[in-house]
């Protein structure tokens, strides 16, 4: 299960209103990217959702239960960032076990996630490594890692390939794509790619300026793109 609702959400820092009520549903096990320019909101909206960042009004309803005053670790979800936040003094395997030891979950259960999310993730070789023995793409890997053992009903990825090459791009997005279709989770994925979004999208959000322009397919949205702004961002050259 993961489905998500977000209703009416607002948020300000101080005078500035940075997202202007936005309205979105999220069906479980769907793949829903994120589209639009820098400091429209992508990041806050996300922040939001996993509840590292409260909402000035609105709500956030995961599996239908309201959860604006759940804490962040209860909420079922895991967030991958672009910087891959790693713990530079602990092995691959210890990064990616260390929230569910915190958690209070048994040694051989946490290893028996490991063993699958290694192997999904072909990091098995270096489970004993740390995080400055591997290159981004694979410490990358490890954020991911770190996030599929904890089995949540939501993924958010906040630009996770922009630190990457283009080569290296190519290859973890193709890596996402398959997780999701492996672990037929719910994934919402922020980029200003527009190829990263044509292809993973089951439904695209364009936001700007706090505001969601549009919603719908990859192919919808090419083709009949609602304005010029999105147009811009997805649509084929008028
Ligand atoms: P995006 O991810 O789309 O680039 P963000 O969500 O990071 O945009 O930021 C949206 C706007 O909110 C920007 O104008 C940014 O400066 C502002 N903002 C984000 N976080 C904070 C914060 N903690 N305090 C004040 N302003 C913030
Ligand atoms: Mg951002």
């Amino acid at each position: 299960m993961g489905s998500l609702n977000i209703e009416n959400v607002k948020k300000a820092f101080g005078p500035v209103e940075v997202l202007k009520g936005i309205n979105l549903e999220v069906t479980d096990g769907e793949f829903v990217v994120f589209v639009g320019p820098s400091g429209c909101g992508k990041s806050t909206l996300l922040r939001v959702i996993a509840g590292l960042e409260d909402s000035t009004s609105g709500r956030v309803v995961i599996d239908g239960e309201d959860v604006s005053a759940t804490p962040p670790a209860k909420r079922g979800i895991a967030m991958v960032f672009q910087t891959y936040a790693l713990y530079p003094h602990l092995t691959v395997r210890n990064n990616m076990g260390l929230g569910l030891k915190q958690a209070g979950t048994p040694a051989a259960e946490i290893g028996r996630r490991i063993g699958i999310a290694s192997s999904m993730l072909s990091l098995e070789p270096y489970l004993e490594r740390r995080p400055a023995e591997l290159s981004g793409g694979q410490r990358q890997r490890v954020a991911i890692g770190r996030a599929v053992v904890r089995e949540p009903k939501l993924f958010l990825f906040d630009e996770p390939l922009s630190n990457l090459d283009a080569a290296l791009r190519v290859n973890t997005r193709l890596e996402i794509a398959q997780l999701h279709r492996r672990l037929k989770a719910t994934m919402i994925y922020v980029t200003h790619d527009q190829v990263e979004a044509m292809t993973l999208a089951d439904k695209i959000v364009v936001l700007n300026a706090g505001r969601i322009e549009q919603i719908g397919g990859p192919m919808e949205l090419y083709n009949s793109p609602a304005n010029d702004f999105v147009a811009g961002f997805i649509g084929s050259p008028k």
